[in-house]
Formats: C-alpha cells, structure tokens, sequence
C-alpha cells in the first residue's frame, strides 16, 4: 500500500511482562522464556513465563471484573462499544509498531503485517456496533405468562491463540467477547508474545477496567493447559491444532463443562476446472497455499486439477513458485513476499513431509528444500503428481507447499475432496454455473469459495466442519459463543382472581 509507513526494524520491546488487572507483573515462579526471532534464529529478548499460579491469578481478576456490580457490569452496552471502537482506532494508530513487532517476532513480511492489523482494527469496529444491539426476544408462549429472554454475557472466557495471525486472532476472539460483555483471559502463542502484550497495553490505554481483559504469555501444556481445567472459566476458545483443540475438548469435559469452540486444522480443496479462467485460477490457488509461508489453516493444500488443463496448470505453478521464491528474505524488506517459518520445530517438520513427498513418489517441480544460511526459510515447493495415498496429501503441512492432484470428473473431485478429517474451507474454479452449485452443495466445508480463494470479511462466518472445529467466528455468528440465553417466565395475574 502507497501509504504505509516503513518497519522499524528495531522497535523498542516495553512489554515484556503479563498483563493483569491492568498491570504488567512478573511470573509467581520468577522464570522467563526466550522470544526468537525466525529470519536470524536468534534470541530477540525474555518474556514472563505464565503457569497455573499466574493463570489463576489473572482467571481471579477476571472473575472479579464480572461480578454483578462491577464497573464493567454496570457500564452501558453503548460504552462498552465506544471502547471497543477506540480499541479499533488505536490498533490503527499503531499498525506501524504491531506491524514491526510480527515481523520481528514471526517472519511475517512487513506488509502483510501491516494489512493484517489494518484489518483487525476493522474487525473491532465491527463488533463494537453490536454492543448494543445485543438482545432477546417477548416469547408468546403458551398460557398466563409473560415470557421473554435475555442474552447474558457467558462469563470468564479463555482464550488460546496461535502464532500465524497474531492480531487477527486476538480480535476475533475478543471483539465479540467483549462486545457480550464477557471478560477475557488471553493465552498468546509462545512464539508470538510481544505483539500480544503491546495489544495488551492498547486495551490500558482504552480504559477497560482492570481485569476485563488479561494477557497471560507462556507455553501451551502449562499455561494453557491451567486455563482449559479451570473451574472458573466458563467458556474456551481456541484455534490451533486439532491434536490439542482435542486435548481442550476433552480439558473441558473432565471439569466443568466450558462452552469450546474450535478453529482447528485443514487440508483444503481447491478443484479447477477445465473451463476455469486458467491464468486466475493459477494464482489464486498458488496465493492461497503460500501466502504466510504456507502457515494458514484455510490453506488450499490439496489442488485438484482437470487432466486436460493439468500440465499446462503445473508449468505455470512452478513459474510462480519461482517468482516466490525470487522475493524470499528478509521480511522487514517491503520487496520481500516470502519470510521463514515461525520456528526450528515447524521447519523441521515441513521439511520431513517435504522428504516423505519425494519418496512417495510425487514430482519436485521446484522448491523442495531449506533456503539455507541462518533463520528458517524453506523455498516455495510445488509437487505434481501426488496421489491421494502420500502423507503430503493426507497431513496439514502448514507450510509453503504446493500439491497439484490430476482428476477427470467433478463427481470424483468433490468425493475424493471430502475424502479427508477435515473440512474448513474449499474452492472450486469454474465458469459454469452448474459446477459452481453442484460443488457448492457437494463439499463439506465452512467456506466455499468460487472463482477466488481464502477471502473473509469481519462480516463473514469462518469455522469448520468435522475435525476443522466447532462454532464459527467472525460475524454475526460470532457473538453466540459468547452469550447464554436466559428464558424468564413471569406469570401475570388475572383480574378478579
Ligand atoms: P501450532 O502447532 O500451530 O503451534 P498448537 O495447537 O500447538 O498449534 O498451539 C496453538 C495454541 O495452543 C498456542 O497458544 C499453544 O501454546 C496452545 N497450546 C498448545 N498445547 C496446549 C495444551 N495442551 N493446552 C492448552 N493450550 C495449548
């Protein structure tokens, strides 16, 4: 964008502690963990290591912060939504250092960064107008009743978050918490502490009062883990690997029965027809499998080409791989397009699918190894000729690699699309407007995309089908993990009687 300001390369790291009841604090245990910065592989700076004692010091604030009575229970819906506006605002103001902070902190290039945030302020904005719009319903039910219902906030929400969205998945988890009128306790990534706690001092500057939102940073069985078995949390949302979105089921289940909601893995289809505009078709579905270094988990993993189109498809891939691959590096580099990976274990396991690849038998056509040199990039990958059998086409690779599947009819496309646990997006690339429905209806996605690829709104529902998740987030629909209904019945006496 013309008008972006430039990265700061070096921002200055004032945030370093957790944040609770407004207050940034060390850990009980005194211990620190190290933030590392994946284009150099080199330590950035120690953050405070939350555990079970910070975590229920910070659940404690946030109980406290909702009691009836409260400053912020009290406080009118249309504030709660000015605050949540101005938090907006401030995301905007300072797009610049929360940018340079995830570049910093994660490899994202800068730009992309800088988008990201842009758009997280628009999501704030867009669940502060329901603050106040938030209500029930006069239910005419049956008999001398009045009967109506209350949308209540659910309570104490925990809340876990990955490393590949950071600003993103801190609004979308509190935006529409807080504009139920819930209070927060906000686990970061361990990879992605830093951006978390300057967002962290941005709600300090907003005025929510203290314990409304917390932001504990530290690892997931421990920190984590302390916020899934807490008896006085009473919802979690999560997003991150469907191994431990189970694990948080299950943490949930065993104790007090926390409402969960889910954003989980993927493998997503993405079928291109022989009628598809071929040139777009190419693009969208090499940006949708290697923007953010492939770190996406609507990543479109599994492209399923027409064998009419499909050598032509694969060339013109690899040409955009190549390209990728040209603009790969430092990610504070407006130029760059391409940054590392977040850290040494998704390296690693990225390049283990990469090796199973090449010994299933799929075709190398470009990429399929590190970069090199210091920090933890590995070259955009496209493979051809995967079959459906090989670990590159069954498991989330998260990562920058590309798998071109041949097929010769939509009805065998759309069955061996669903012939996968998980179900979080799809695309199918047509001009026909029959294929277009028919895939639509076939595939058991939470978005299906047509002619395009991985495009959400704050307005649109996002979530997964089968083991992608539970729930959706975003719009609308994103409020209602945040809300019980509350049925009164009142019964009104009859005159004379
Ligand atoms: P990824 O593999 O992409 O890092 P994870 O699912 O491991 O995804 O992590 C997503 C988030 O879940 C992170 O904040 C992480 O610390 C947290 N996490 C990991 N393990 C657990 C756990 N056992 N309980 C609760 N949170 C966890």
């Amino acid at each position: 964008m013309e008008d972006t300001p430039a990265p700061i390369r070096n921002p200055e790291i004032l945030y370093t502690k957790i944040f609770i009841n407004n207050e940034f604090v060390d850990s009980v245990s005194g211990r620190n963990f190290p933030t590392i910065n994946p284009a150099t592989g080199k330590s950035i700076c120690d953050v405070a290591e939350g555990d079970k004692e910070d975590i229920d010091k910070a659940v404690a604030a946030a109980k406290e912060a909702f009691k009836l009575g409260s400053p912020w229970r009290r406080m009118d819906a249309s504030q709660r939504g000015r605050l949540l506006y101005k938090l907006g605002e401030l995301f905007e103001r300072d797009a610049q250092m929360i940018a340079s902070l995830i570049t910093l902190e994660m490899g994202k290039p800068y730009l992309q960064a800088y988008e990201e945030t842009l758009w997280s302020a628009d999501i704030l904005r867009y669940y502060a107008g329901f603050a106040d719009k938030i209500g029930g319903k006069t239910i005419p039910m049956d008999g001398d009743y009045f009967c109506f219902t209350r949308h209540e906030p659910v309570g104490v929400c925990g809340q876990i978050i990955p490393w590949n969205y950071p600003p993103s998945m801190f609004v979308w988890k509190v935006g529409p918490a807080l504009a139920c009128g819930c209070t927060v306790v906000m686990k970061p990534a361990e990879q992605t502490p830093l951006s978390a706690l300057y967002m962290a001092v941005l709600c300090l500057e907003v005025g929510f009062p203290a314990g409304v939102i917390n932001v504990v940073p530290g690892y997931g069985p421990t920190a984590g883990a302390a916020l899934t078995v807490h008896p006085d949390v009473d919802k979690i949302a999560f997003t991150g690997s469907t191994e431990v979105g189970k694990l948080i089921l299950q943490a949930a289940g065993v104790t007090n029965i926390k409402r969960t909601s889910l954003e989980l893995g993927g493998k997503s289809p993405n079928v291109i027809m022989d009628d598809a505009d071929l040139d777009d078709a190419v693009t969208f579905a090499h940006n949708g499998v290697m923007d953010n270094a492939g770190q996406c988990c609507v990543a479109g993993s599994r492209t399923f080409v027409h064998e009419k189109i499909y050598d032509q498809f694969v060339a013109k891939s690899r040409e955009l791989a190549e390209k990728r691959q040209a603009a790969t590096g430092d990610p504070f580099d407006p130029k760059t397009l391409h940054g590392p990976q977040v850290d040494e274990e998704q390296y690693n396991k990225i390049l283990d699918l990469i090796e199973s690849g090449k010994k299933d038998g799929a075709n190398v056509e470009c990429g399929g190894a590190s970069v090199g040199g210091e920090g933890f990039f590995i070259k955009p990958t496209v493979f051809s000729g995967v079959k459906d059998h090989m670990r590159i086409a069954k498991e989330e690779i998260f990562g920058p690699v590309q798998q071109l599947f041949k097929f010769k009819t939509l009805d065998e496309a759309i069955e061996r699309a669903n012939a996968t646990e998980y179900g979080l997006g799809a695309a199918i690339f047509t001009n026909n407007i029959n294929n277009a429905m028919m895939f639509m209806q076939g595939v058991r996605a939470g978005s299906v995309w047509v002619n395009c690829y991985d495009v959400e709104s704050p307005q649109t529902p996002f979530g997964g089908f089968k083991m992608s998740g539970i729930g959706r987030e975003l719009g609308e629909q994103g409020l209602s993990h945040y809300q019980e209904v509350k049925t009164v019945t009142m019964r009104i006496p009859q005159k004379n009687s």
